[in-house]
């Protein structure tokens, strides 16, 4: 579902990612970890294009991506990509079933019934049915986060991508966010998840991507990852991480 063929990314005179090259079939969930500033919410941004690779080809869903192609094909492209970032960014001004509408009525034309329907069937996945119509003013933060996991998936998408969903919540909220995740992992979504639980980098992925200075430098299962890392600098960011 989503392809990296030698990406770079520089900003400026200065490179962030080097060389990346991995893929990711259907339904695979790839755990993506590595100490701060390694290029991790970068790499993400770039299978969105939030931001633009320089070099290299990426492709999502089958829609290849080049450093240069046009506005209309990022649209098409962001349509196949769900992203839960660290801070909800739920509007305010709408319910919760209201959020998770939106993008469905507004973008894709789904008739506003049918956009409900799907809507509640999703906040009922995240375990929200009770909180519908509440804002996201009256939800605490572990429930705006599944308000925004089920916004995104409202969208159809083909991937999901999460950069530290659960940084920003109180310890007590963390577990909530991350069961609803496991879910989804469970019935199939291709995820990609860049997470500094290092517990559960382990569970949910099938494969673990280990970065650093923007460059791949381990690409395992988890099992062999976490117990015996291939390289020093793997050993050395486990043993200050765990
Ligand atoms: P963290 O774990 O702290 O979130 P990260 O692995 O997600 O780190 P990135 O945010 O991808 O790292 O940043 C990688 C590098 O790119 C960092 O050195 C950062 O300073 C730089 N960088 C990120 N965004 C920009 C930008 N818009 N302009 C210039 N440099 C940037
Ligand atoms: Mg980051």
């Amino acid at each position: 579902v989503v392809s990296f063929q030698n990406v770079s990314k520089s900003f400026g005179e200065r490179q962030v990612l080097t060389d990346i090259t991995f893929d990711v079939p259907k339904g695979e969930v790839v755990s993506l970890i590595g100490p701060s500033g390694a290029g991790k919410s970068t790499l993400l941004r770039c299978v969105n294009q939030l931001d633009r690779h320089t070099a290299g080809s990426i492709s999502v869903a089958g829609q290849s991506i080049s450093p240069s192609c046009r506005q209309r094909d990022l649209i098409q492209l962001r349509q196949h990509v769900g992203m839960v970032f660290q801070s909800f960014n739920l509007w305010p001004h709408l319910s919760a079933i209201g959020n998770v509408m939106e993008g469905p009525v507004t973008v894709l034309g789904t008739p506003r019934a049918q956009a409900r329907e799907q809507a509640a069937a999703l906040l009922e996945q995240v375990g929200l049915s009770a909180h519908a119509s509440k804002y996201p003013g009256q939800l605490s933060g572990g429930q705006q986060q599944r308000v925004a996991i089920a916004r995104a998936l409202a969208m159809q998408p083909k991937v999901m991508l999460f950069d530290e969903a659960t940084s920003a919540l109180d310890p007590e909220m963390v577990q909530e966010v991350l069961g609803v995740m496991e879910k989804l992992a469970e019935s199939g979504m291709t995820m990609l998840v860049v997470t500094h639980e290092m517990a559960f980098a382990r569970r949910i992925g099938h494969r673990v991507i280990f970065m650093v200075d923007g460059q791949i430098v381990e690409d395992e299962r988890p099992e062999t990852f976490f117990s015996a890392p291939a390289t020093e600098r793997g050993r050395t960011f486990l043993s200050r991480a765990l």
